[in-house]
C-alpha cells in the first residue's frame, strides 16, 4: 500500500515543528553555546549522525527515498529534503543554520543562511536577482557601493557588471551617509558596503546606511568577512543581507574557499517580489542557485563548522595580537601611518566603536587586519617585505598564521591606478593580518625587517 504524499508532508511538519521548537530554545543560548551546538541536537544526532556528538559529514551526492510518494514530496519542495548535493545537503544545513543563528544573535530577528561555493560566489548569488531586468522595463539598472571593497569584489561590481549593462555607483568617502544619498535614484536596486574594509580599514554608519536604504525601499548589504559575528552583526543593526568570505576569518585553519549569504526574513526591496523577500536566502537557494550550482561540498562545510565552535575565542586573541602589533607599528619611525579601526586617533575610531565589540561584552573590538605605510623611496617598502621571516606573503587573510601583502601589486593590482587612488590604497601600503602566533614574536620580525 502506498502511503501516499500527505503521509510524508505531515510527517515532515512534526519533525520541522520539533525543530523550530528547538530553535527556539538555542535562541536563548549565549554566543559560545550556540556556535557550538547550532541546532544540532540530540533528536539530529539520532537521526543524521548515528549519535555522533560533531555533525557528521553526510558525503553523499544523493538522497535515497523509500517511496515515489516521497520522492515526489521532495521534489516538489513539499517536504525538507536534501535530494541532490548541489541543491542542499545536511552537514550544509547544520553549517547554514548556526551562521544564521550567529548572525542573528541577541534579537529576535529571523535570518536564513546559504553556504556556497566561495566568497565571491555568495556575492554573486546575494546580488544577482537584484539586479535582474524585470520583463518589458527597459530603464536602466545602477547600485552604490562603497568603492573600499574587496579586489574580486570590485571587478565584479566594476566590469562584470557593467558588460551586462549595469551600473555601479562609487562611493569615495563611504563613512560619510549622505554622500549615499546623492547617488541613490528611482532605479538604484541596493546599497553595498564593507565593514571594516579591507585594506584601509575604512567602516561605514550601518544604521544609518540601512535607514537610507530602507527609505528608498532597497536593500542594504554588508560584507562582514573581516569582522566576523563575534565582533559585529549588521542585520541586528538594520542591514538586510550578510556576505562573507569563510575562506578568511571564520575558516582561519586555511584549508578550505568557502561563502555565505545570511539574509533577514521579509528584506526591504521593491524591486523583488513578495515570494522573493520572504525568505530571500531560501528562495535563491531553490531556484537561482540550484540553476548555476555554487555549491559548497559537505566536507568544507564539516571543516567550517568546527572553525566556528571557538569563533569567539580566536577573535579575541587574534584581535589583542594585532593591538600589540598596531602598537608597535605605530611609533616605528619608519612607518608613516597605520590604519586600524582600534587606534584612538583614527578619525573612523568613534564609528567604529560604536559598531564593533567583542560579542557578549561591552570591549571594543577590531579585529586582526591592519594596514600601514611605509616611509622612504618605493624599494623600502619591497625590501622590508622581502625580508619577513615569519609573516607570510601571500594574497590571502584572515588566516592562523600571519600573512602580509603590498595590496598595490597584488590584490588591487586590476583595478589600476586610477581605482587604487580611489580606493586609498598608496604602492607603499602594506596589508597585514596578525595570526595567533605569540605578538612578540611577529613584532621582532617586523622589527628586522624594518632595519634592513
Ligand atoms: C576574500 C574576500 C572575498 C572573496 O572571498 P573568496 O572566498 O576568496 O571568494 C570577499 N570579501 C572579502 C572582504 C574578502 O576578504
Amino acid at each position: 500500500m502506498p502511503k501516499g504524499i500527505n503521509y510524508y508532508v505531515e510527517e515532515a511538519k512534526k519533525t520541522m515543528d520539533r525543530r523550530a521548537e528547538h530553535r527556539k530554545i538555542v535562541k536563548t543560548w549565549k554566543f559560545d553555546t550556540i556556535a557550538c551546538h547550532g541546532i544540532y541536537s540530540l533528536e539530529e544526532a539520532m537521526s543524521c549522525g548515528q549519535g555522533g556528538i560533531i555533525e557528521p559529514v553526510i558525503a553523499s551526492t544523493s538522497q535515497a527515498f523509500r517511496d515515489s510518494d516521497e520522492l515526489e514530496a521532495a521534489l516538489a519542495y513539499k517536504i525538507p529534503s536534501w535530494s541532490y548535493a548541489r541543491i542542499h545537503n545536511p552537514t550544509i544545513f547544520y553549517l547554514e543554520e548556526t551562521l544564521a543563528l550567529l548572525e542573528t544573535y541577541g534579537t529576535d530577528i529571523e535570518a536564513t543562511g546559504l553556504c556556497t561555493s566561495s566568497g565571491m560566489s555568495a556575492i554573486k548569488q546575494a546580488v544577482e536577482p537584484l539586479v535582474a531586468q524585470v520583463k518589458g522595463d527597459n530603464k536602466p539598472i545602477n547600485f552604490v557601493s562603497s568603492c573600499q571593497v574587496y579586489g574580486g569584489t570590485y571587478q565584479l561590481f566594476n566590469v562584470r557588471m557593467a558588460e551586462r549593462g549595469v551600473e555601479v555607483k562609487w562611493v569615495t568617502s563611504p563613512a560619510e551617509t549622505d554622500k549615499w544619498e546623492e547617488k541613490i535614484d528611482e532605479n538604484t536596486r541596493f546599497l553595498y558596503a564593507e565593514m571594516p574594509t579591507n585594506p584601509q580599514q575604512g567602516c561605514v554608519d550601518i544604521k544609518k546606511l540601512a535607514d537610507l536604504a530602507h527609505k528608498h525601499e532597497i536593500p542594504l548589504i554588508i560584507d562582514s568577512t573581516i569582522a566576523t559575528p563575534a565582533l559585529l552583526r549588521p542585520i541586528e543593526h538594520g542591514a538586510d543581507i550578510v556576505v562573507h568570505s569563510l575562506t578568511k576569518t571564520i575558516g582561519s585553519n586555511g584549508n578550505c574557499v568557502g561563502g555565505a549569504i545570511v539574509a533577514r526574513h521579509n528584506l526591504t526591496s521593491k524591486h523583488l517580489t513578495d515570494e522573493q523577500k520572504g525568505n530571500y536566502a531560501f528562495w535563491v537557494k531553490l531556484l537561482p542557485f540550484r540553476d548555476s550550482g555554487p555549491c559548497m561540498t559537505p566536507m568544507t562545510a564539516f571543516q567550517f563548522l568546527n572553525e566556528l565552535k571557538s569563533l569567539r575565542v580566536r577573535m579575541e586573541n587574534f584581535s589583542e595580537n594585532a593591538e600589540k602589533v598596531v602598537e608597535f607599528l605605530s611609533k616605528h619611525p619608519k612607518i608613516e601611518k597605520v590604519n586600524y579601526l582600534g587606534l584612538e586617533d583614527n578619525p573612523l575610531h568613534p564609528l567604529a566603536k560604536k559598531y564593533m565589540k567583542l560579542v557578549d561584552t561591552d570591549r571594543p573590538m577590531f579585529g586582526h587586519l591592519c594596514s600601514f605605510n611605509v616611509g622612504g623611496k618605493l624599494e623600502e617598502t619591497r625590501k622590508f617585505f622581502d625580508n619577513l621571516n615569519i609573516i607570510s606573503r601571500a594574497t590571502d587573510l584572515g588566516r592562523i598564521k600571519s600573512i602580509a601583502t603590498i595590496p598595490a601589486i597584488s590584490t588591487h593590482q586590476q583595478q589600476g591606478e586610477e581605482g587604487r587612488a580611489m580606493a586609498s590604497i598608496p604602492p607603499n601600503m602594506v596589508r597585514l593580518c596578525v595570526g595567533g602566533e605569540n605578538p612578540e614574536d611577529i613584532i621582532n620580525d617586523l622589527k628586522q625587517a624594518l632595519g634592513k
